[in-house]
């Protein structure tokens, strides 16, 4: 098999001409910026970067989203910094904030002892209603109604190299679903059960793993990765001090029916030890989802829908402080394999103190998907990715790929 079968790489070599850019068709794809009125700095910034290299080009559309009113200083001087045309929206009480069948006095007093631990916007409310949004419903508001495709910009955000070819286009003719550009591990105490809920649905709806959910998986000690207890070298897992509170529920047990909680009424998650279920954790990975570029129809499929359904239920986006990035990652973990992940190695981008730098030095040394590290290539294909790879990089250190600045 060819390389370009087997693997993930990058859409376009070098640069493109722009101007060429211009005649060709569109996608059916929006920016999508959630934001709040005093983001409005935040979001100039944005807004310069993503235009100054790419949108100055392609000229999408772009879709904000409020849970409150943006106001006239707000939508004029957005208009000042975009060349695509910009449709303004306000969420409706229905996708954000509580649903009636939450208590929200158990769901606030969750928040409020999230804030007393410390936990990074665990005692913010509007961060958790921000989380949920993201999580199970912007896909649904009325104005991406009409979009197949979105890529979420977030105030305060950079790109460094200029994108000279449209990425919804080549997501399609890659039959890519979704695109990420950096990968990063979560605070454990903002999911700390997650996972359960995770590998219920996956468990559940008989899912058998397609490749992707090893990226965000590793055996529990003293089990192998199929989740069966290791045998030789190293200790049972019966014979593991029962007593020390760090093997609690190391023993395994069985998916208890009362976590699938199919009764309205949620707010507190059953206590009960987060990795007991099976031979295998979380490891806290997740695509960083401020950027994404996604087909809407991922999230808007019934399997998604009903993942979705299970999480919100369990409660966690008020007892715990669930992320939409773990939550959109399990979620594709559970449902797509590598080959409908594309990974966006050559856009420079920043937000806040994380970057990805594709002529950084260092970030080059591992070239490779974090996902397809486990999978076991044969040797000769590896080593034609690696030349791959260095071509690439020679031409960006020759000046041939687009300009990074
Ligand atoms: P961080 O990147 O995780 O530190 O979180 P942000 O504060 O950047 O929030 C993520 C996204 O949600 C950004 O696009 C914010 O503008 C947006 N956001 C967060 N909270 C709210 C909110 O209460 N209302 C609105 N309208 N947007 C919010
Ligand atoms: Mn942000």
């Amino acid at each position: 098999r060819k390389i370009s079968e087997k693997y993930d790489k990058v859409f376009v070599n070098g640069c493109l001409d722009p101007e060429v850019q211009q005649d060709a068709p569109r996608a059916n794809a929006a920016f999508v910026v959630l934001a709040r009125n005093k983001e409005l700095d935040g979001v100039i910034e944005s807004l310069k970067s993503v235009e100054r290299h790419f949108n100055r080009w392609f000229h999408y559309p772009y879709v904000f989203l409020n849970d409150g009113e943006f106001n006239s200083t707000f939508k004029e001087t957005v208009l000042n910094y975009t060349s695509g045309t910009v449709e303004f929206g306000k969420i409706d009480s229905e996708q954000w904030g509580y649903p009636d069948w939450v208590d929200t006095n158990v769901a606030k007093e969750g928040i409020r002892k999230q804030g007393d631990a410390a936990i990074m916007y665990g005692g913010m409310e509007s961060y958790h209603h921000m989380c949920r949004f993201y999580s199970g419903f912007f896909y649904k508001h009325e104005l991406l109604q009409k979009y197949e495709w979105y890529w979420r910009v977030e105030p305060e955000i950079k790109y460094f190299c200029d994108i000279t070819y449209d990425p919804f286009l080549h997501m399609a003719r890659a039959n890519k679903t979704y695109g990420f550009t950096i990968a990063v591990k979560e605070l454990k105490e903002t999911v700390p059960n997650i996972f359960r809920y995770a590998s219920a649905y996956k468990r559940t709806h008989n899912l058998t793993s397609q490749g992707l959910w090893e990226m965000f998986t590793e055996p529990k000690e003293g089990y192998n990765q199929d989740g069966t207890p290791k045998k030789k070298d190293s200790v049972a897992p019966e014979d593991l001090p029962k007593d020390d509170p760090k093997y609690a529920g190391e023993k395994q047990k069985p998916l208890p029916e009362d976590i699938l909680r199919t009764e309205p009424g949620a707010g507190t998650l059953p206590d009960i030890d987060p990795d007991a279920m099976e031979g295998e954790i979380y490891n806290m990975c997740h695509f960083w989802s401020n950027f994404e570029i996604a087909k809407l129809d991922f999230f808007r499929s019934q399997e998604y829908e009903e993942f979705f359904e299970m999480m919100d239920r369990s409660g966690g986006f008020w007892m715990e402080r669930w992320g939409d990035a773990p939550i959109h990652s399990l979620a594709a973990g559970a449902l797509l394999g590598p080959s409908d992940i594309h990974y966006f190695r050559d856009f420079g981008y920043r937000h806040t103190t994380i970057q990805h730098c594709p002529a950084n030095a260092p970030t080059r040394q591992l070239p490779r998907q974090p996902y397809l590290e486990k999978t076991t290539v044969d040797e000769k294909l590896r080593r034609e990715e690696d030349e791959y790879w260095a071509k690439w990089d020679t031409e960006k250190e020759n000046g041939v790929g687009c300009r990074c600045r």
